[in-house]
């Protein structure tokens, strides 16, 4: 099957065809670190998340980069009012970002440039500009002619006129066109700044993600997300920018990602009607955040009230449940489904070949999440049902087919991040593990009586890479997993 995706440049769903057969680059704009990050910020960051494993799931080689904005004039005016320096606030929101977006589920990136160590590629791509008449400087500051590029407003679709009217409201007398924005700024008393060939200064926002892009992945990447009101000026300029100075195509795949509202209303910092992710994670388990935040596919505009999370609460609530119901089967061989005797057996092999056929359909198509879901509850329902018919004298040929829905239930939903396999692992496997390092420890123990001191130091050596840490003491070995080793 193939992969459609609605792309915000031509505004028709296209097959997806990378640049480069089976690799995928990505580029996603990431948050400005002034603030937390509210769950709004969260429903665009999760969907590029959600495209890159779906992608993935499609055996695509992804590589995602996904900048930190952490100079701007937000993060300047705050750090002011707070009496801190401008690096010590973006590391501060950095460091919130990280911690939040994992407690989310959504994956870090391969690369997280940040635009401030950046500044070289930033100046250098400035200069190819101004070499290409397509870049002037005033007084320190440098500013993109518009003019010179012919397509400008190809993303947008703003008529000329359109674009005129927006760039009217704060004019700056000396550009040579109010539609020209800022390459780069000279500085202010007080503001941070870096040398330049104009003056002390700093990048305008726009020309850090074509200069990071470029650097970290080509001039001309596969896929690029983003908010909704990111289209224009921000991935307009982007594409001016970029194609005048490489003269390629710099983007094939442009996905935009519609607002998550209150009350119809956008959902933004400047409205006050935000909730941060970090709040929300107190209240609701993360994967339910999630799945309220795909309930609607991405290009549709989702109303946050609390009755919808309450019921996403219970959605994958019933989730678990079943999935912890199928984990006894887990590791059941799939041999005997092989000429299926039991009817209901085969009706719900049926049932699973079904869900993910139409997984896959909902998903291929500009990834329909709320499908997806549809799909995946569905099937739940089904499981259950047969899972009320089966106890546990179940035949071989039941074992095997209930241990093939729970790998595809999991599979799926790991897609989406409403569910993680880790978390069954340790549950399911927790009494074995430690009754597994009862025996490895009684037999380290035997060899230190028997004054065999290699054997006891080669079993050391080895959990020690599986990120299992002794500890001898009189009392005993007592052991204990490392942070950060794989459940
Ligand atoms: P910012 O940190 O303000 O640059 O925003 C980070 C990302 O969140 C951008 O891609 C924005 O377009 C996106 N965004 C901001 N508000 C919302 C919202 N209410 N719903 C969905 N995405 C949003
Ligand atoms: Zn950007």
């Amino acid at each position: 099957m193939a992969l459609k995706i609605y792309n915000s440049l031509t505004r028709q769903l296209e097959e997806f065809v990378p640049l480069h057969e089976g690799k995928v680059l990505m580029y996603s704009c990431g948050p400005t670190v002034y603030d937390y990050f509210h769950i709004g910020n969260a429903r665009t960051f999760l969907v590029s998340d959600i495209v890159r494993r779906y992608l993935e799931y499609k055996n695509y080689t992804v590589t995602l980069v996904q900048n930190l904005t952490d100079i701007d004039d937000k993060i300047i005016n705050r750090a002011n009012e707070q009496g801190i320096d401008c690096c010590q606030l973006a590391q501060k929101y950095v460091d919130a970002y990280f911690e939040d977006s994992s407690k989310l589920g959504i994956r870090s990136a391969d690369v997280h440039p940040r635009a401030t160590e950046h500044i070289s590629e930033i100046i250098s791509l400035i200069q190819t500009l101004i070499d290409k008449q397509a870049a002037y400087e005033i007084d320190g500051d440098v500013y993109y002619r518009v003019n010179h590029f012919a397509e400008y407003g190809k993303l947008s679709h703003r008529k000329p006129e359109d674009l005129l009217a927006g760039a009217r409201v704060e004019v700056d007398e000396r550009k040579e066109d109010p539609r020209d924005f800022d390459l780069w700024k000279k500085s202010k008393a007080g503001e941070p700044w870096w040398d330049s060939p104009w003056s002390k200064g700093r990048p305008g926002w726009h020309i850090e993600c074509s200069a990071m892009a470029m650097k970290h992945l080509d001039e001309t990447i596969d896929i690029h997300t983003g908010g909704h009101d990111l289209i224009f000026p921000h991935h307009e300029n982007e594409i001016a920018q970029s194609e005048v100075a490489t003269g390629k195509a710099f983007v094939r795949y442009w996905m935009h990602v519609a607002f998550l509202q209150i009350d119809g209303r956008r959902m933004g910092k400047s409205e006050s009607n935000f909730i941060f992710v970090h709040d929300a994670v107190q209240q609701y388990a993360p994967e339910a955040i999630r799945h309220f935040l795909i309930s609607a596919q991405y290009r549709h505009p989702l109303d946050y009230n609390p009755t919808s999370l309450k019921e996403s609460s219970s959605a994958v609530r019933r989730l678990n449940n079943c999935i912890d119901a199928l984990g006894p089967y887990r590791d059941v061989a799939g041999d005997a489904l092989e000429g299926l005797n039991d009817a209901e057996a085969v009706r719900l092999l049926e049932s699973i070949n079904t869900m993910r056929d139409d997984f896959e359909a909902t998903m291929d198509e500009d990834f329909n999440t709320a499908g997806a879901l549809g799909t995946i509850f569905k099937f739940v329902g089904e499981v259950n049902q047969f899972l009320a018919a089966t106890d546990n004298t179940a035949s071989e040929e039941r074992r095997s087919v209930l241990s093939q829905a729970y790998r595809s239930l999991v599979e799926v939903c790991s897609v989406l991040g409403i569910y993680t396999e880790e978390e069954v692992a340790s549950d399911a496997h927790a009494a074995l593990t430690e009754e597994l390092m009862n025996l490895i420890l009684e037999v380290r123990e035997d060899a230190r009586e028997r004054k065999d001191w290699d054997t006891a130091d080669k079993i050391r050596d080895q959990l020690e890479q599986l990120n299992i840490e002794l500890q001898d003491s009189r009392g005993g070995t007592t052991w204990r997993i490392l942070k950060g080793a794989k459940g």
